[in-house]
């Protein structure tokens, strides 16, 4: 008999953002795999091969079983379920920055509306309410209605109808986020590989494959 093979540890549960704005797994949303040792659904599958068929169990199954040592079942469990982790988080940040783009760019290509003037009751007198929309910047009498004052009512109402299409304001570290996170997930998947290279079933000395007569 060939010595059992870990192929893969994967944890299939799905995160999501908690108030705490940190991403936990959701119970129960777990890919539903009835589990070959034990036939119940486990959350993290382990995929071992025997040389000659894939099985999987549950991560404690796979301990149980000697398939794994007690430190390989602690950082493969915690590499798997960080890798899950950084998927749901990298995903989140992916399409919030592909929508925050995409409404962007419609909204540059739109006309902004026309700029009205309201008087601005309990500022200094003379000073006025410019809008766009329901954008408004405040403009002092002496100064009037500068360039610097005309590109921050339109940015207001840029990110108004951000704001109305995303529900979010312009995040302008989104793309940092989802680059850091691409690299946090690779380096992950890496750690992965390797614990799974490095980890050899150990072989107990009752289950030491006999030489075949
Ligand atoms: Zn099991």
């Amino acid at each position: 008999m060939k010595a059992m093979e870990i192929l893969s540890v994967e944890d299939t549960r799905a995160y999501a953002a908690g108030t705490d704005g940190r991403f936990h797994p959701i119970p129960g949303s777990g890919r539903e795999r009835a589990c070959d040792r034990c036939g119940r659904t486990h959350e993290i599958h382990v995929t071992v091969f025997d040389g000659n068929r894939t099985a999987v169990v549950g991560l404690g199954c796979a301990l149980q079983d000697n398939l794994l040592t007690a430190p390989a079942y602690q950082s493969l469990g915690s590499a798997a379920k960080t890798l899950a982790r950084l998927e749901a988080e990298r995903q989140d940040r992916q399409t919030r920055l592909t929508n925050q783009l995409t409404a962007w760019a419609a909204i540059l290509a739109m006309p902004p509306p026309p700029v009205t003037f309201e008087p601005a009751p309990g500022y200094f007198p003379g000073d006025t309410w410019a809008l766009m929309g329901y954008a408004r910047v405040l403009c002092n009498a002496r100064e009037g209605f500068t360039q610097e004052r005309q590109a921050c009512l339109l940015n207001n109402w840029q990110n108004c109808q951000l704001r109305e299409r995303t529900g979010e304001t312009f995040d302008t570290y989104l793309a940092e986020k989802v680059e850091a996170l691409t690299s946090k997930l690779a380096r992950t998947r890496a750690r992965l590989d390797q614990l799974l290279t490095a980890e050899q079933p150990p072989v107990q000395a009752g289950n030491e494959p006999a030489a075949s007569s």
